[in-house]
Formats: structure tokens, C-alpha cells, sequence
């Protein structure tokens, strides 16, 4: 096997970029050649995603894309798409093994046995069997700037359009001395940044035995030597306690950014929705963060066009974005899930409706990160300096702490440290400035 050409594609979220970036350094720790997903390989990864139906559509996409750059190839699928649908991904000409979310780490030996048989294997494991964390190896240190660490996996929340529970199973925590002791390696290492990844975060603990809480966590996360951020990726309205602000709050480790989802504005869509906050509750909840602290920048996820939301229930959601001040917005459309509870209501809203209040949330989002990059003008920023931003000009990019990119006069060396540097002028989404 030694020598084989793998190139690996990935959709959807962070935590499958994590997963990938841990399936291409078990690649390569075996002896296999990284090359790029769209040169000719032996064995093509197509790492999937099924959140919305542009998922399942894409993930289809790229399997037949390797099909065709190499009709030689081993092609392994994995991934959210792949555990919900593993008959549909069998059927596509050229795949050779599927792989759900679960045993990824034993895709090196998966792939060696399938290319010694003859027929497709499904090799799809049922996610009810499965109450562990699947431990994998610690991220492969490749960039030089931010690392992902997944300390969960899994949701038990069923909200009724989401398919991810099924696609992913239940709850399922990293042991936290396990996290303890990647985190201190990556410090080690010499990264700056380390970005807590997983699908319900604000969950984590629960199913572990003890005393065990996101919250106790991030204490014990902010007392390592040498750490200088934290970022949570997204976290749940529900899951926001008074101790986790206050523990958010009151060290500095802890970036000023929070992905707080909030899906709708409207209480009667939230309720059918399944989630557990009224619009009311949302925005007080924002109240306390922003009071407890000043300048976080607060990014969320919304959807429009779920089953029932008439034009009123979608103005509710748009006056309720615009007060928030977000400072991103990831706007979704809702496709229906099948075998989700959402996918059999009635008032499923026509694709033109949703395409029309989808764009109008996008324009909206770009107002609101320009109204939050200007807010900063003036202000002297830290910014984690990731990557040349025009080769010409001499600009490098870096993101600050509240989540806001940020452009600047460098040089190479500054990569993958922590600038200070003074927010002079709005960009679209961005902020050109100059150090400090
Ligand atoms: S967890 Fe959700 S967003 Fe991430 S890849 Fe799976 S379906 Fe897509």
C-alpha cells in the first residue's frame, strides 16, 4: 500500500474538517501520498455531509467527480451522508466502500480490504450500539495557527427538521483529561489558538460519569501554561448558564465570540421547530452576554422557509436579527429531512419564498457585519496572524479575537503569532488596519 496516491474531500461543518484533517495524518502516518482531491489518485475520500439536501446533492457530486478523474480508483465514502443513506451512496458506479461516522479511525485497514474484494462493501455501523467517544489521534500539526479539538460528539436535542442525531447518534463526551492533555500538546507545539469543536458542545459531560460540565471544562482548559485563546465554535441558547458566562467572562483566554444558533425569531416556528427558547428568552439571554461581555461578537445560524412560516413569522425573525446586532449571520434553507418529524408537516413553503427571504437575510447579514467591523474602528485589536493576503501588496489577513478579519501590512514571520493592530477602515466584512 505504501506509496498510494489518497486524496480526501470534505463537506459540511468544522467537526468534519476535523475528521478529515485526522483521516489524511492516519494517511499519512501509514505511508500513503496526500495528493490534491482533484489529481489523479489511487484511493479517493469523499467525506459527506447531509444537513440539507445540497449536501446529499453535493456529496454525489464529488463521488462521481473521482469516478471520472480515475476510473481505477478505490473511492471510500464516509460521513454524514454515508450513515444515513448508505444503500443510495452503494448505488452510485464506482464506490467501493462506505464508511458512516463511526470506525473511521479503522479506515486505513477498511480501505485494504476492499481493494482486495470484488464487490462494494457497506461497512456502516449502527450508531444505537455506539455509547463512547471514538478517540481519535490528535490533530496532525499541519497549520500554524489555529488547531480544532473535538471534545464531543453527537446530539440528543431532535429538533424536528434536523437530521444530524441520526446521522451522527447520541451523546458521546471526550474524557476530559484526554482533552487536557491534547490541549497542552498543541500549546506545546506552538499554536496560539485552540478552536473546542462538536456537534451539541453545550451538552458535553452529560453522559460521563461524575461531576462533569463544559463549564468545569473551560476553568481547567484557561489554567493551562502558554494558552493564549479559546474559542467555542457554537453553543447552544439552552446550554448558556450564568456559570458559563461568568467562567467566559472572567478569564481572557476565552475569545469574545460566541455561535449562539438562532434558527427562527418567531415563537410558533421555534415551537414546532422543537427548540426550547422563545424569541423572548433569546434576546434576554443576548442581554446577559453583551452585559457581561463588552465587545464579543455574536454569530448565529438561521433558517428561513421552515414548514408554516407565513410572511409575519419571517418578519419576526427579521426584526429580531437586525436588533441583535449580529455580526455574522449563516443563513439556511430548509430542506426537508427524510425521517425527520418536519419533513411530514404541512405548510411546506414554496423554493421561490424561500429563496427570496434567504437572500434578503444574506444582505442583511452583510449590513450587520459591516455595522459591527465599524463599531470597532479606532480600537486596537489582537489578531492571530494566519496567511498572506495579496502577494503584491504586502498584506496579510488574521482573524481577532471577536471574530472579525482583519487586513494588515506584515511579513512572513508574523504568521501564526498574536499582533496588536489599530482598526482604521471597514472593508466590506473585513477591517484594513495597521500594527501597533
Ligand atoms: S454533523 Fe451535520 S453539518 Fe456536520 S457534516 Fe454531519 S450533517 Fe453536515
Amino acid at each position: 500500500m505504501k506509496g498510494k496516491r489518497v486524496a480526501i474531500s470534505t463537506l459540511g461543518c468544522k467537526v468534519n474538517q476535523y475528521e478529515s484533517a485526522v483521516l489524511a495524518g492516519i494517511f499519512r502516518d501509514r505511508g500513503y501520498h496526500l495528493v490534491e482531491f482533484e489529481e489523479e489518485a489511487d484511493i479517493y475520500i469523499i467525506n459527506t455531509c447531509t444537513v440539507t439536501h445540497q449536501g446529499d446533492r453535493k456529496s454525489r457530486q464529488l463521488i462521481r467527480r473521482a469516478a471520472r478523474t480515475n476510473p481505477g480508483a478505490l473511492i471510500a465514502v464516509t460521513g454524514c451522508y454515508a450513515q444515513v443513506s448508505p444503500e443510495k451512496v452503494l448505488a452510485i458506479p464506482g464506490v467501493d466502500l462506505v464508511v458512516g461516522t463511526k470506525d473511521r479511525t479503522k479506515l486505513v485497514e477498511l480501505v485494504e480490504t476492499a481493494e482486495k474484494g470484488l464487490m462494494p462493501v457497506n461497512a456502516v455501523s449502527n450508531l444505537a450500539d455506539d455509547c463512547e467517544f471514538e478517540e481519535m489521534p490528535a490533530l496532525p500539526l499541519q497549520e500554524r495557527t489555529r488547531a480544532f479539538l473535538k471534545i464531543q460528539d453527537g446530539c440528543n436535542n431532535y429538533c424536528t427538521y434536523c437530521i444530524v442525531p441520526y446521522a451522527r447518534g447520541g451523546l458521546r463526551s471526550r474524557r476530559p483529561e484526554k482533552i487536557l492533555e491534547i490541549a497542552s500538546a498543541l500549546v506545546a507545539a506552538g499554536y496560539k489558538e485552540i478552536v473546542l469543536t462538536g456537534i451539541h458542545t453545550g451538552s458535553y459531560g452529560q453522559d460521563l460519569p461524575g461531576d462533569v460540565t463544559l463549564a468545569g471544562l473551560l476553568n481547567k482548559l484557561a489554567g493551562i501554561q502558554g494558552l493564549s485563546r479559546v474559542r467555542l465554535s457554537s453553543i447552544e441558547p439552552n446550554d448558556i448558564t450564568l456559570e458559563l458566562v461568568e467562567i467566559l467572562a472572567g478569564s481572557p483566554v476565552f475569545c469574545r465570540h460566541l455561535h449562539v444558533p438562532l434558527q427562527s425569531g418567531d415563537d410558533l416556528v421555534l415551537q414546532k421547530m422543537g427548540r426550547r427558547y422563545t424569541a423572548w428568552e433569546y434576546t434576554r439571554l443576548v442581554g446577559v452576554l453583551r452585559e457581561n461581555i463588552p465587545g464579543l461578537g455574536l454569530t448565529t445560524d438561521v433558517m428561513v422557509g421552515f414548514p408554516g412560516e407565513t410572511d409575519e413569522c419571517f418578519d419576526n425573525t427579521y426584526r429580531l436579527l437586525k436588533k441583535t446586532s449580529f455580526s455574522r449571520l449563516h443563513v439556511f434553507k430548509y430542506s426537508p429531512r427524510p425521517g425527520t418529524p418536519a419533513a411530514g408537516f404541512t405548510g411546506q413553503v414554496e423554493p421561490a419564498v424561500k429563496e427570496a427571504r434567504s437572500r434578503k437575510l444574506i444582505e442583511l447579514g452583510g449590513t450587520l457585519a459591516a455595522g459591527f467591523a465599524a463599531s470597532l474602528l479606532g480600537q486596537v485589536l489582537e489578531v492571530l496572524v494566519e496567511r498572506q493576503y495579496q502577494e503584491e501588496t504586502g498584506l496579510y489577513e488574521g482573524l481577532t479575537d471577536n471574530y472579525v478579519r482583519m487586513i494588515f501590512s506584515g511579513c512572513e514571520q508574523l504568521i501564526g503569532s498574536i499582533v496588536k493592530v489599530m482598526a482604521e477602515e471597514v472593508r466590506g466584512t473585513a477591517i484594513k488596519g495597521r500594527i501597533v
